[in-house]
Formats: structure tokens, sequence, C-alpha cells
């Protein structure tokens, strides 16, 4: 019987369970992220089709098909995928072992409005037993390990499923996992369903609600990593306002050890802050903003060696000894090169060897000697929350 795949959403979801962390602490983020575009990303692009694949291997598994061939991008996709679609059919194996009619379900659309106005989201795969209900999501990024324990996302996920699934099934537990391949991370939470109604009731519905109005206060935390308003939210500028405040007060002209000590935990929002107000104010300028004082060069680039193995050939036709111009594995630095060869018949030997790729644009003082950037902008914003 086949209890999955009945919800089907029509539109982009305003509260997504993705972003759940940040307007569930922070109401009134999902309506100003609105006000930015979305952006397009490769690590986001690269993520869809790995989903894409797992869920084809998954699928060929159910069928009866495991070892038909499915094409990835590349080597590491496919090793990813692979050991995706082993853990889940690991996770299946061991509830059938103690329920005959465990189920397994691949991307299943899941309907959370019950909590969150145009609410859905989508699990990457479920299995169903008779009382415990495992939600397993694939996180194909490898920029940080993500966490299973009170991760939101998921937690609504077991709720979408629980909701979509209790009516034949009488679950005590739901079980949570995020696989990581290529961090080699595996993170799991046991849940009681009891639990996690009273947090759906006293957490998710109360702060939604307040979400899609727009309305409550905003308060800065960890979740503003992957806020679309994060290089320009007042609340942010006020917080490391505040923080300097505080230092005004005091009558002494230097810091004493202690508050040296109070301080340093303050630095990674500090400079996570100043990054990313750099980086908005970067984007305004190439988009048209003046700014008073400022004006946008082209920022510094490294030569790089493009043939080495043309190079090495016409150091020995010259020669020199493999010792004198190698740092294994790879050549030494071009500078220590033409140190070594002489600047000028370095270059002349290296003709069409060497290559210097544009800088990227940065928002510098006018008084800078470089000239104004005339050139576009290609998108070198690419970090992106995962879905
Ligand atoms: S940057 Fe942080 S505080 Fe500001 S709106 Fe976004 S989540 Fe809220």
């Amino acid at each position: 019987m086949n209890y999955g795949e009945r919800f089907m959403p029509s539109q982009h979801a305003v509260l997504s369970a993705s972003s759940s962390n940040r307007w569930i602490h922070c109401t009134p983020s999902a309506r100003l992220e609105e006000r930015v575009p979305e952006q397009a990303s490769i690590y986001a692009a690269e993520g869809t089709v790995a989903h894409a694949k797992a869920e084809q291997k998954l699928t060929n598994w159910k069928e009866g098909h495991p070892r038909r061939k499915v094409k990835c991008e590349d080597g590491e996709m496919d090793e990813a995928t692979t050991a995706y679609r082993d853990y889940v059919v690991e996770v299946f194996n061991e509830e059938k072992k103690k329920c005959e009619g465990t189920e397994l379900y691949v991307e299943v659309q899941l309907d959370l409005t019950p909590w969150i106005p145009g609410g859905f989201g989508t699990a990457d795969a479920i299995v169903v037993s008779d009382d415990t209900l495992h939600v397993i999501d694939l996180k194909y990024g490898k920029g940080v390990p993500v966490d299973a324990p009170h991760n939101s996302q998921l937690m609504l996920y077991g709720a979408g499923a629980l909701n979509q699934f209790e009516m034949y099934f009488d679950f005590d537990q739901i079980k949570l996992h995020i696989f990581q391949p290529r961090l080699d991370h595996i993170s799991t939470y046991d849940m009681y369903v009891d639990d996690l109604t009273t947090w759906l009731a006293m957490v998710v519905k109360p702060s939604a609600d307040m979400a899609w109005k727009g309305e409550g206060k905003q308060k800065p935390g960890e979740w503003c990593r992957f806020c679309k308003v994060k290089g320009n939210c007042k609340a942010r500028a006020e917080q490391i306002q505040q923080m300097n405040e505080r230092y005004k007060q005091l009558d002494a002209m230097l810091l004493t050890d202690d508050e040296v000590a109070q301080i340093l935990p303050m630095l990674p929002d500090v400079k996570a802050w100043t990054k990313d107000i750099e980086e908005f104010a970067l984007n305004q300028a190439l988009n048209g903003t003046h700014y008073d004082g400022y004006k946008v060069v082209e920022g510094v680039s490294r030569r790089k060696i493009v043939d080495q193995e043309m190079v090495m050939s016409m150091l020995d036709k010259e020669g020199y000894s493999k010792e004198a111009y190698m740092k294994a594995p790879e050549l030494k630095t071009i500078t220590a090169l033409e140190k070594l060869v002489g600047k000028k018949h370095f270059s002349e030997l290296t003709e069409g060897c060497i290559e210097k790729p544009q800088g990227k644009p940065v928002l510098v003082p006018v008084t800078d000697r470089r000239p104004e950037w005339q050139s576009g902008i290609d998108d070198f914003k690419d970090e992106k929350e995962e879905d």
C-alpha cells in the first residue's frame, strides 16, 4: 500500500523547513528575506543533482534493480550517493527484522500546514514500521557537519511524516537521521512523539504565525549565517554597537585581563558581521550604489603555471637539476623560479605556460591607486543553506 507522496505543494514556501531555525528564533527574518532575490549557487545546484542521483539509486533498489547503473557527475558523487543508499537500506533491513510490514518511501512531499502557513517539505527517505518512524536526510554539502539533535528542519519533516502516516501506524518514537557522506558524518536523534507534538504546539506554531505576518523582534544569533539580509541587518549592527557601548563606561584607559577574556568570545560574531557587511556593500557598489570615499577595484590575483610539464622540460633543457626547480610534488613558486633562472629569461622560456586570472572585485578607499573596476561581476557568493 502506498501511504506516501499524497501531498503536492504548489508554490515556494515563505517559511521553509530548511530556514526554520532562523524564523523560529528571529520571526521577522522570513519576510525581510523576501526582499532579496534568490542567487544562483554552484553548491546548491550540485546538491540538487546529488539528491536526484540518490533518489534514483534508492528507487532502483526498491524496485529490485540494485545493480542498475546511475550515471553520476563524478566519482565522489557516485560514492556518496551509493553510501547514502546503503545506509537507508540498512535502516530499512534492521526494522524489517522486527516488523514484517516495514515500508520505505523515497522523496516524500510533506504537508506542514497544520503548524506553518503554506508550509511543506520533502523528506529524502522515510522508513515506517509498527512503532517507529525514521526520517533520513541526505546532506551533500561538506562545509560543516550538520547534527540531528534538536535540528528543526528534521523535526518538521518528522512532524509532516507523522501527520501523513499516523492513521496507519501507532508510533511511539521518531528517529531522525542526517547522513553527510562527504564528511563521513552520521548523526541521529530519537524523539518521543509526545515531545515532538509539544514542540510543535509551544514553539513552531506561535513562531510561524508571527513569522508569516513579519512580526516580532529581530534576534541575532548563529542562525544569521545563511540569512539573506545578514549584511544590512540593523539588529546585528545594534548588537555590535552595544558591545562597544559597554567599554565606553570604563574609567581605566587600558583593559584588564578579565575584560580581554570577556571580549574574546565576541570576536567570531564581530568578524562574521564585518565580512557580511563588506560583502553586502561590495555587491551594492557593483550594482550601482555609490559609497562616499570608496570605489571598486580589481583585487590581487596570483599567477599560476598552467603547463607544469612544459616548464619542467624547458628547465631540464636549460640544464637545471630537479632539486633546483622542484618542491615535491610540484614546481617551486614562480617567484622562486624567477630567482633561479632570472626574471627576463624565465618569462621568455615560459611564454604561454603562465596565466594570471582576473582578480575578484574589492571595495577600497578612493585613495587606492588601482583603476576603478569596469567589467561585470561573476557570482562570488556560493555558500548556501542546504535543503
Ligand atoms: S540577520 Fe539575523 S537578526 Fe537579522 S534578520 Fe536575519 S536572522 Fe534576524
